[in-house]
């Protein structure tokens, strides 16, 4: 897609820091890292988000997090990491070609994970239902 970033990051038309590629797969490190060492792994083709991604893609973009991850942890001293994907706008997808963050972490680095919405008394388990007959159904 000739307007997106990281088609032009992939194309070499915008440099980055590449830490892995291969024929279907590109990794680079985020410009603005919750740690350093944070990483984005995407498709060389354009999907604008992960559920209009096909399945072998997104099994090549876990596989590469697989392997890069720990690589990653074991250059910055990390001991583990998030691995994230907002997914559409109103979750914070701000470039919508297809990507995986993985996000190395250590011991009280203040990052903060999502706050709860708790469930009224019976809610839960209507609403498990509902999706799994929404699921079923189409
Ligand atoms: P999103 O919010 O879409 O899940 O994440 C997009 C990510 O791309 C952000 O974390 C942002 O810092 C990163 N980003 C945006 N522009 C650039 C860029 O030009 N180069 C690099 N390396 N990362 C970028
Ligand atoms: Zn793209």
């Amino acid at each position: 897609m000739t307007d997106c970033l990281f088609c032009k990051i992939i194309k070499g038309e915008i440099p980055s820091a590449k830490i892995y590629e291969n024929g279907k797969i590109f990794a680079f490190l985020d410009i603005n890292p919750v740690n350093h060492g944070h990483a984005l792994v995407i498709p060389k083709e354009h999907y604008p988000n992960l559920v209009d991604t096909p399945e072998d893609v997104l099994d090549e973009m876990i596989r590469a997090v697989k392997k890069l991850a720990p690589a990653i942890m074991r250059t910055t001293g990390t001991d583990g990491f998030n691995l994230g994907v907002n997914n559409g706008e109103v979750a914070g997808q701000l470039i919508f070609h297809t990507h995986f963050h993985i996000m190395p972490r250590r011991e009280g680095d203040g990052f903060r994970h999502w706050h709860g919405e708790p469930y009224k008394e019976g809610e839960r388990e209507k609403l498990a239902e509902r999706i799994k007959s929404e699921f079923a159904n189409n």
